[in-house]
């Protein structure tokens, strides 16, 4: 038996809602706004459903005294077995956010590496591009950097006309450290981003 929201007599500025990012490979971007409502780190208050945590966030702003139920018809709210396509669009009616912006503010600095510029056309603008790209696959594939002196990748580089020879693929050297601290950097920015915007008490771990 779900819930009587109209119960919940908590202080609005005594709750939030948590978001968990779900251990899957590719976890919808909804799932980055909403969540369950919390009253401590340890106590969900409601577990059937799942919040808006813009609306919600900017209720807690204005009213941080008010009942949450008093509130709660104002914050986007829905079954935690309802499918992503309310949420999402919420997100887009409500608050203007679409997938394409979620990424770009939360992997702002790690998209623009990747990113597919047709601009570009000198050599030296590609070989910073392939310089950012090649690490970052290296780091999300756990591969080695020694991948760029292997003659099987060169000759698919080469053929498909990626490069024009082996020498123009970045160097190891090239790889790490160098473009490797960048990445390094643009991650530990990204991370203190999102440790801001999270709950007292966040909980990390490395393996996803
Ligand atoms: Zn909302």
């Amino acid at each position: 038996m779900p819930l009587d929201l109209d119960k919940i007599d908590d202080l609005n500025k005594t709750l939030f809602i948590h978001i968990q990012l779900l251990n899957v490979s590719r976890p919808s971007f909804i799932w980055n706004y909403f969540g369950h409502l919390y009253k401590n780190a340890r106590k969900a208050l409601d577990l059937d459903r799942i919040y808006c945590k813009v609306c919600f966030e900017n209720i807690k702003e204005e009213y941080p005294d008010a009942n949450f139920s008093s509130v709660r018809r104002q914050i986007g709210t829905y079954s935690a077995i309802s499918g992503t396509g309310n949420m999402r669009n919420h997100l887009l009616a409500m608050h203007q956010i679409t997938e394409a912006q979620a990424i770009k503010k939360t992997n702002k600095h790690i998209v623009s590496m990747f990113a597919r510029n047709r601009d570009i056309t000198s050599s030296s603008q590609l070989n910073e591009k392939h310089g950012h790209q090649l690490p970052l696959m290296c780091c999300k594939d756990l591969l080695s950097f020694s991948i760029v002196e292997n003659k099987g990748f060169q000759d698919f580089l080469i053929c498909n006309k990626i490069v024009n020879t082996k020498y123009d693929i970045p160097s190891r050297t090239t790889l790490s450290p160098l473009n490797l601290n960048k990445i390094y950097n643009a991650c530990v920015d990204k991370t203190k981003e999102q440790i801001k915007l999270s709950t007292n008490y966040p909980t990390i771990t490395c393996d996803a």
